[in-house]
């Protein structure tokens, strides 16, 4: 794949963390490295993240375009091992991120 693009976007995705600096439940702050990307497909990141100080798992879906990005998070039960068991069973297909992204629209926890 280009160099460039590759550098682009883990940039991005790291933008895209930042965007998440914090937990949206205790509203502390997030260390950087609790955030696990489980599965990337093209523009679409899926990240787990696990709060240091409420233990609270959120899963977060970062969408890197040409005319920016946005990010969008749920919480989850699920910690990183049982996203990646599911993840097992099959590849996530970019549709399925994509659902899964208008899923975390609809509930409406938004990080941007
Ligand atoms: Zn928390």
């Amino acid at each position: 794949m280009d160099k460039d693009l590759e550098q682009f976007k883990s940039q991005s995705i790291q933008e895209g963390l930042k965007m998440m600096a914090e937990c949206p439940l205790c509203k502390q702050a997030y260390s950087e490295q609790k955030a696990k990307v489980i599965e990337e497909k093209n523009s679409a990141h899926l990240v787990h993240i696990t709060c240091p100080h409420c233990l609270h798992s959120i899963l977060a879906l970062i969408i890197v375009s040409k005319v920016g990005m946005s990010s969008v998070g749920m919480i989850t039960d699920l910690n990183v091992n049982d996203v990646r068991r599911l993840k097992r069973l099959g590849p996530i297909t970019e549709d399925e991120l994509l659902n899964f992204y208008s899923l975390l629209q609809k509930e409406k926890l938004n990080f941007n």
